[in-house]
């Protein structure tokens, strides 16, 4: 539809025009029916008696529409509004003269559709001047169409007035009551022809009912009246088109007012009065009549033969009126149509329920995600904790198979050694008798021969006893206890009294020396052994100084014995270590090569640790650290 407005008010009209025409709108309707060039266009000049608002417009034009609308398009439908609700007839049909006859000057109609007497009258009056068309009479009276001038063969009348016979048989079948009021304006023409057509339905009935007729009463009296009417009764609603004290309005307006307080169901038998407060019933269907119309004008454009629909009535009930008087939806006939449903929970909230499903859906793959993410993690835990526990049992196993396989091989060291000792000793006691039985016979060579064999078993001896001595390290069974180690090196240097004669070496010892968790034997070794290397590694013709002193922190007590000897390269400190390694010859230093081998493993055994460093002064330092604390 291409709605358009024409302001009738700059228009010139008859004199004495009391109401001005600006209510007047224009709009064109046409249906093409796109059948190609073998149809004749028919153009069709629509004509209502009434506003283009009105309900009941509304709903013929939706019934048509969907007819018309979705053939093509619908360039020759023309459509005018009389309005002659709200404006005087007279005044209304000598301004649509002029209007059509200025408007429509070039058109010739083939057919026009008049809905409601006063378009009836109208078109029968213009049918000259606009090409003698047939006329389509919607809602007319067949008589009243008969008598307007001028009838033609093919006129058509659908008839588009209700059934009251129906409508009230259904009024009275669904809600069982015993007594009827009946609402209306009945004093106009077409308010005649509503009562003679409510009278004539009653008497079809077939019973008597008590019928309470309030016509033509002022609308406050009619609305008071119905808000107390006796129990039992139903309302039908005629239509009322004024306040009854000066004032026109729609019959949907009445009804809304009434309804507001009736304490009874209003059955009326117009569809378009759904949605006012009315209950609906049997009712005219304003949509079916347009629906009837659209198929008229269809066959018009095809050129077949136009005939009115049987029947424009259908049953319809608004929702929220059936809820209010408690009627349920079973009770109504097949075919039934229910309007205003208020929507179901689901409609009402769709996109609440909508979100909250989306968020649910959305939090649980997140949770299905942390779970997995969590039982991953745990698995990998698991596996991390049980390979710990399989670790530490195999470093246990490897830790106990070591000690067990070191004290063997002790074992075994120390069983050798103690056992070499027996024939070394023959062969240095043999060599010895040999020597002496040979006496002054032996020749000079020969005693040589004898002395270095001699004196190979005897270091060879001292070997033994220096492996021996290394293998008892930590085998004494003496219980760990606090020593001091003023005493300790006072011991040593007792022992070592010729040699530092000897060598005439000075010896400093710091006198505060700490006191430490030890044993005492073991200990005195240690120091003996270092002194005893500082008194002896010296430059020839250098006469030996030897300092101990210490220091201390938090965990840690270090003790050094630093001499001025011939020091010992970077490279060889580590390896000093080692059992029977020397870094000097045998004919300049005599030694077997165990004591710091024997000094380290002291050391250890008390949770220690002994390195080298140079002496700035020349000569090297062995410092030795002690745990303060052993656990
Ligand atoms: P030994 O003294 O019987 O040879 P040690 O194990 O005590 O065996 O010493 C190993 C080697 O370390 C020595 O042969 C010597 O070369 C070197 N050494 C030990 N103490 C010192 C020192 N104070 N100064 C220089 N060299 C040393």
């Amino acid at each position: 539809m291409n709605p358009t407005s024409l302001d009738l008010s700059r228009i010139g009209l008859a004199k004495g025009l009391r109401v001005i025409l600006a209510l007047v709108a224009l709009m064109g309707w046409g249906v093409v029916l796109g059948s190609g060039e073998a149809l004749a266009a028919q153009r069709v000049l629509f004509l209502s008696s009434f506003h283009k608002d009105l309900p009941a417009q509304r709903q013929l034009e939706a019934g048509f529409t969907r007819v018309l609308g979705a053939s093509a398009a619908m360039n020759d439908v023309y459509v005018e509004f009389l309005d002659s609700q709200r404006l005087p007839q007279q005044d209304v049909i000598e301004g649509m003269v002029a209007l059509i006859e200025r408007k429509y000057r070039n058109v010739r109609f083939d057919a026009v559709i008049a809905w409601g007497l006063p378009a009836a009258r109208f078109a029968a009056s213009i049918r000259h001047t606009i090409g003698h068309p047939r006329l389509i009479f919607v809602e007319v009276d067949k008589d009243a169409a008969a008598s307007l001038s001028d009838p033609a063969e093919d006129d058509l009348t659908i008839v588009a007035s209700p059934q009251y016979a129906e409508s009230l048989a259904e009024a009275l079948r669904i809600s069982r009551v015993e007594r009827l009021v009946v609402i209306g304006d009945t004093k106009t023409t077409t308010g005649q022809i509503r009562l003679a057509g409510f009278r004539e339905g009653l008497a079809r009935l077939g019973r008597t009912i008590p019928v309470d007729e309030v016509f033509d009463r002022p609308l406050d009296e009619v609305v008071e009246r119905s808000a107390h009417l006796p129990p039992g009764s139903a309302i039908f609603y005629l239509l009322t088109f004024s306040d009854g004290r000066g004032h026109n309005l729609t019959p949907f307006a009445a009804a809304q007012q009434i309804s507001a307080v009736a304490n009874a169901p209003i059955f009326t038998a117009w569809e378009s009065l759904m949605g006012s407060g009315v209950i609906g019933g049997r009712v005219l269907s304003m949509d079916m009549v347009g629906e009837g119309l659209g198929k008229i004008v269809l066959a018009l454009q095809q050129g077949l033969r136009a005939s009115p629909p049987d029947s424009v009535m259908r049953t319809v009930y608004d929702w929220p009126q059936l809820e209010h008087w408690g009627w349920d939806e079973s009770m109504l006939p097949a075919g039934a149509v229910v309007l205003n449903r208020s929507p179901s929970l689901l409609q009402q909230y769709y996109w609440q329920i909508l979100t909250i499903v989306i968020f649910i859906a959305v939090l649980s793959i997140l949770a299905a995600f942390l779970a997995r993410a969590v039982q991953t993690r745990n698995s990998a835990l698991m596996a991390l904790s049980k390979e710990r526990t399989l670790l530490a049992q195999r470093v246990t196993e490897r830790t106990a198979e070591l000690a067990r396989s070191n004290a063997e091989l002790e074992q075994f060291a120390y069983a050798a050694s103690h056992d070499l000792r027996q024939p070394l000793r023959m062969v240095s006691s043999y060599l010895t008798l040999t020597r002496r039985k040979l006496g002054p016979s032996l020749d000079d060579e020969v005693a040589e021969f004898i002395a270095f064999a001699v004196d190979g078993a005897k270091r060879m001896d001292a070997m033994i006893n220096g492996l021996l001595d290394y293998a008892r390290v930590g085998r004494s069974g003496d219980a760990f206890k606090m020593v001091s180690l003023v005493e300790v090196v006072g011991e040593a240097l007792t022992n070592l009294q010729v040699a530092i004669q000897e060598a005439r070496g000075m010896v400093t010892v710091a006198p505060d020396l700490p006191s430490i968790q030890g044993i005492p034997l073991e200990l005195v070794r240690l120091f003996q052994n270092l002194i005893g290397n500082a008194l002896k590694y010296v430059s020839e013709g250098r006469l030996p100084e030897v300092s101990i002193g210490w220091s201390e922190d938090e965990k840690t007590d270090l003790v050094w014995v630093a001499d001025n000897g011939i020091g010992i390269d970077a490279a060889d400190r580590e390896r000093v270590f080692g059992v029977f390694q020397r870094l000097v010859a045998q004919d300049r230093f005599e030694g077997t090569g165990i004591g710091l081998a024997l000094c380290r493993k002291i050391v250890e055994h008390h949770g220690g640790r002994i390195w080298i460093e140079d002496n700035p002064s020349g000569g090297s330092v062995f410092k030795i650290q002690f745990q303060k604390y052993r656990s």
